[in-house]
């Protein structure tokens, strides 16, 4: 088999980051994206621990043309690229009644529209290759919702219903498409909502990884990216063709309750 390229939005961070490595390790070109100032240097960094080809573009997904210049650049690269994981996204805490308007937009363009800008400009291409894979890193809020998170609930349930129509359209053309839905992870995204989180629900900054995090999840840990990582490797595998149009918790039993 030729060796498949994945392109990963949001990936000088976190779980973007943490997906790059297990895909890294798995022998795949990586494409990474992110605003990360060292973001060339960690891509380079891993790129070349695996000994993989790899392209780091810091598109913004707020810029519907960068986004479509880095995959002109990927495919200008690479050739194909096999495996899209729409990944980036940013979080804002307040009220509704308080919450600002630009970060709304903000939100819903970075987590939501960005993963549509890119899922259309890569179903031709995936199409004319007989092969695609199109995993788009959701949440737990894109099935339930907590106060305070209006934009993120709302992009995040709106990616859900994108997955499904990626999957019905790209299932005639073995292009699958999931979601995955986390509970809490440690990483930069969750670290800067505590200040937040504390004002919004009038507590301590100690009191909120117990009290607003680890709530609601029956295993009262973050979800390890490792895992992560590992679920979206099996989205992208050769026989997950038929595996398509789910939102696969990963959430310490959040959805079961
Ligand atoms: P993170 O802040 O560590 O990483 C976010 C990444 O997105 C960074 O690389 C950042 O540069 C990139 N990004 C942000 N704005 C961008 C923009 N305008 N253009 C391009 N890239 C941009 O956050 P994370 O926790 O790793 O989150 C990654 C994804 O996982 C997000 O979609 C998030 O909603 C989702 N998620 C996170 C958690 C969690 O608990 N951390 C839980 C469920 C889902």
């Amino acid at each position: 088999m030729a060796t498949r390229t994945v392109l990963i939005t949001g990936s000088t961070s976190g779980i973007g980051l943490g997906i790059a490595r297990a895909f890294a390790r798995a022998k795949y070109n990586i494409i990474f994206n992110g605003l990360e100032q060292n973001g060339s240097e960690l891509a380079a960094g891993i790129a070349n621990e695996f000994q993989v080809g790899h392209l780091y573009s810091p598109a913004n997904a707020l810029d519907s043309n960068q986004l479509r210049t880095m995959i002109g650049e990927g495919l200008q690269k690479f050739k194909h690229i096999d495996v899209l994981i729409n990944n980036c996204g940013i979080q804002h805490v307040a009220p509704i009644e308080n919450f600002p308007d630009d970060k709304w937009e903000d939100i819903l363009h970075i987590n939501l529209t960005s993963a549509f800008i890119l899922t259309k400009a890569l179903l031709k291409p995936m199409r004319e290759n007989k092969f695609g894979r199109i995993i788009n890193v959701a949440s737990a809020h894109g099935l339930f919702a907590s106060e305070y998170k209006s934009a993120y609930v709302a992009a995040k349930h709106g990616i859900l219903g994108l997955t499904k129509v990626t999957a019905l359209e790209g299932a005639p053309f073995n292009i699958n498409c999931n979601a995955i839905c986390p509970g809490y992870v440690r990483t930069p995204l969750v670290d800067a909502q505590i200040r937040d989180q504390a004002k919004s629900h009038d507590i301590s900054e100690s009191e909120v990884i117990p009290r607003v995090f680890l709530h609601k999840q029956a295993v009262k840990k973050f979800i390890p990216i490792e895992l992560i990582g590992k679920l979206a490797l099996l989205l992208a595998d050769e026989h997950s063709g038929t595996l398509t149009g789910t939102a696969i918790p990963i959430d310490g039993g959040w959805s079961a309750q």
